[in-house]
């Protein structure tokens, strides 16, 4: 198959969708790789990294011809979309719940779209599981901006001059991007408290020496594929309220909550940021999703009443190197189910083809997204 990889174009992007260790993987299997020119090198993989792992490196222009399969981080523009020849697959976070309109424009290119955070939330997909690759790398980045941004020692010190007290950090959702979060501000030596609408999570909050804050929703939120059910607005306001105190009282708050094809719930009122002391910081990890902060601005960082909140956009491309490493191989293990007999086979039998192949000769197959343009026609 000839598997081409483009440099990504959104705003900010800098990772790509293929390194070269994995190039040359594919290349030993038998593909032949095309790679834009530059389209590494933000994520510190040089063109001549993949002229020696054996692909061919061309300009933008030179790109398609000939594609079976474009390997993308995120979505082609409207421009790139024209390019790419009929028929081709084109595997990337495409966002299709977001914005589903896109879908029918990939449908009406004719790509056979695979939308990689569709990937099913089962053992044999864990490998491709891009949603976790990437969310870990959130949840660890977070704590580090916190840390650059608190005037603040993160850990317990007893120095000659006086004893400071560890920062108080809370993590709000305790899913991949919310554990890691834990993980990597109890190594810096906070005291970590964590909280999610899943009570199944309390085990593992407090395997990583978190305190896991208890709060009575009158039900367990825990939806389908283990993700969370949207709160009515009765228990969001309930939670909210018993919440403000928690976050009034820690230096740190950083919030992961997501809700699977909704805009991400709001946790932290304007009230409960007015409870936090000045210095506190605020990173919102669900800033791509609109925030949990209620004045959390998408894609900047504002202080207000001296608390500090970053709204920080796309945290895994700030990461560039891991974060490309680690989806490079979600795409390997992916094509180990999709490729036979070195031809793409995309069997809708199967439940990660079922669940991540958007579009197919002209049609939208993905039934989320057509439950989503049907519901945005009503
Ligand atoms: P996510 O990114 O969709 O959401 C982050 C967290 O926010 C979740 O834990 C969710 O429960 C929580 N949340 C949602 N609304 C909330 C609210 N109002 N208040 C507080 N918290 C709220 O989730 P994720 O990180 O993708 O992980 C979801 C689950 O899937 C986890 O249990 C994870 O371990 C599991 N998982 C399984 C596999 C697999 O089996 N292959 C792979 C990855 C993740």
């Amino acid at each position: 198959m000839l598997i081409v990889v483009p440099k990504e174009t959104a705003e900010g992007e800098r990772r790509v969708a293929l390194v070269p260790d994995t190039v040359g993987r594919m290349i030993k299997a038998g593909h032949t790789i095309r790679v834009e020119r530059d389209a590494g090198t933000r994520a510190g993989f040089p063109d001549q990294m993949y002229a020696d792992a054996g692909a061919q490196v061309v300009d933008h222009g030179a790109l398609f011809a000939g594609a079976d399969l474009v390997a993308h981080v995120g979505r082609p523009g409207d421009g790139e979309l024209d390019q790419i020849p009929p028929g081709t697959a084109l595997l990337g976070l495409l966002a299709p719940l977001g914005d589903p309109a896109y879908v029918e424009k990939l449908a009406a290119h004719k790509l056979r779209a695979i939308s990689m955070e569709s990937i099913p939330r089962i053992t044999r997909a864990q490998s491709m599981d891009v949603l976790s690759s990437q969310s870990n790398i959130a949840g660890y980045k977070a704590v580090i901006l916190a840390a650059e941004y608190l005037p603040k020692f993160f850990p317990m010190l007893t120095t000659a001059a006086g004893t400071i007290p560890p920062a108080k950090v809370l993590i709000l959702g305790a899913g991949v991007a919310g554990l890691q979060a834990i993980a990597t501000a109890r190594r810096l030596g906070a005291v970590v408290s964590g909280y999610d609408v899943r009570a199944v999570v309390k085990e593992q909050v407090q395997s990583l020496g978190a305190t896991f804050l208890e709060f009575d929703l009158g039900a367990d939120a825990e939806g389908s594929g283990g993700y969370a059910k949207e709160l009515t607005p009765e228990q969001a306001e309930r939670q909210r309220q018993w919440m403000a105190d928690h976050i009034g009282n820690s230096d740190v708050v950083i919030p992961t909550a997501l809700v699977p094809g909704r805009r991400a719930p709001i946790l932290i009122t304007e009230e409960a940021v007015r409870k936090m002391r000045p210095g506190s910081v605020i990173v919102d990890v669900a800033a791509d999703a609109g925030g949990n902060c209620a004045l959390t601005k998408p894609g900047e960082v504002i202080v207000t009443n001296g608390v500090t909140i970053v709204g920080t956009k796309n945290l895994p491309a700030t990461m560039p190197l891991h974060a490309s490493q680690l989806y490079s191989r979600n795409v390997l293990a992916l094509l180990d189910v999709i490729v036979k007999d070195a031809k793409l086979n995309l069997d809708r039998g199967d439940e990660i083809v079922r669940d991540t192949l958007l579009t197919q000769d002209g049609e939208i197959l993905h039934e989320p997204t057509k439950a989503a343009l049907a519901g945005g026609r009503a």
